[in-house]
């Protein structure tokens, strides 16, 4: 009896706890519910504020219509000069709610520049929002941990190139281009260089920001100790099985200073192959693959001698004759890899020794369908090419050793 009563007892006490749960549950939800359809109603109002212009509707979305943070208004008019016109609630990271009507939403919005996004691109926001449920507005929508966007940059101004959009600092002192020549033509004439290699590339967002800082939060890296050595980036998610829609090139402005234009147009063709690639392939290259391609595309017609341009490499083959034996491997691209630098130039050289004697636009063709489903690993990538490892790395020290002696007096 006793004991039935004290099973009965569990059982309530069990029930009661779960009612509570589910009561705490509910009522949570509920809130991230509400939050959640503050967010949407706020995002709306911004597109709306976006697709006619109107500045006071933006300002109205805002905490203080008076003092609104430098980055939320140069936001609007970045995101009207890129021809945005809609801001949308991808995903809800979490939501917490604190005290005088506060929350801290982390989400994911979802925009797409028209003149060269084929998709939505996915930005991660931590929005405050302030004023409660009943007068909400956004307080701030970027916390220092959130990678920065092309419409977070401050005093940018977006020019309409025939490469695509190029977004510099207003001031064109801020980043000079090298020399005389201007960054439109610069980026022109590096396009014309992939044109020529591939057909068809197609118009890229090209991003030069204002200091190093800025170009770190651009490309997603934590810190900008590091950066320094990354002459240029190609950034953007993209899903398995599905071409890139999105990518930006974001261009080191400390490196672009100290390069003479011809460095300039090397690294932006370098990185508008990698952008032409992922539109074209579903599937990831080999990094051996993808970065020879990208090095041989930019270094046609550069009227630097292979010789002064590989001597790292051939140096390091004088005194180990057998090297390289392998492609180099995903770590080897590495930034702070010892294999960094001569990486590419074994890369570069085993796609221009591919390039010798296979077309390697047909080769890229025949690799395409296999895109959807199967991994284009370096093995597909030699059958496609007809070839072993051990016989093209043999080809390509066969190929230094001929650069090495037709350089020496
Ligand atoms: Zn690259």
């Amino acid at each position: 009896m006793n004991r039935r009563r004290g099973a009965a007892g569990v059982v309530t006490l069990l029930i009661c706890t779960v009612m509570l749960m589910t009561v705490s549950a509910c009522a949570r939800d509920d809130e991230i519910t509400r939050w959640t359809g503050v967010v949407t109603r706020l995002l709306a109002a911004r597109s709306e504020a976006l697709a006619s212009g109107d500045e006071d509707r933006w300002r109205a979305t805002t905490a203080s219509s008076g003092s609104i943070d430098d980055r939320e208004l140069s936001a609007f008019a970045s995101l009207r000069a890129l021809g945005v016109t809609s801001l949308t609630l991808q995903r809800v990271i979490s939501i917490v709610s604190g005290s005088a009507g506060e929350a801290t939403a982390v989400l994911e919005i979802g925009y797409a520049v028209p003149a060269v996004d084929r998709g939505q691109r996915t930005a991660r926001r931590t929005v405050v929002l302030t004023g409660g449920l009943a007068t909400p507005v956004i307080r701030s929508w970027l916390a220092p941990s959130d990678p920065l966007e092309v419409f977070d940059l401050v005093g940018m101004a977006v020019t309409q190139t025939s490469a695509g959009l190029l977004v510099t600092p207003s001031d064109p002192k801020a980043v000079p281009a090298t020399g005389e020549v201007t960054w439109p033509d610069l980026l022109g004439s590096a396009l014309q260089r992939v044109a020529t290699a591939w057909s068809d590339p197609q118009s890229t967002l090209v991003v030069v920001p204002r200091n190093l800082a800025d170009f770190a939060r651009l490309v997603k890296r934590s810190t900008a100790v590091g950066a320094e050595t990354i002459a240029a980036v190609t950034e953007g998610a993209r899903s398995a099985g599905s071409v890139a829609l999105t990518d930006r090139l974001i261009m080191n402005p400390v490196v672009a200073q100290s390069l003479t234009a011809e460095g300039v147009k090397v690294v932006l063709a370098h990185e508008l192959t990698h952008v032409y690639l992922r539109r074209t392939s579903a599937q990831e290259l080999p990094t051996w693959f993808s970065e020879g391609l990208a090095e041989w595309t930019a270094y046609q017609d550069v009227p630097v001698p292979l010789a002064s341009r590989w001597a790292a490499a051939i140096e390091r083959q004088r005194t180990e004759p057998t090297w390289p034996q392998t492609l180099p491997n995903e770590a080897d691209f590495r930034t702070d890899s010892p294999e960094f630098a001569l990486s590419y130039v074994i890369a570069e050289l085993t796609v221009t020794e591919l390039a010798s004697r296979t077309s390697i636009h047909g080769m890229f063709d025949q690799l395409m369908p296999t895109g959807g489903t199967t991994a284009i690993t370096t093995e597909v990538v030699l059958a496609a090419a007809g070839t072993s490892e051990a016989a093209l790395m043999g080809r390509v020290r066969d190929r230094m050793l001929s650069v090495a002696r037709e350089s020496s007096p």
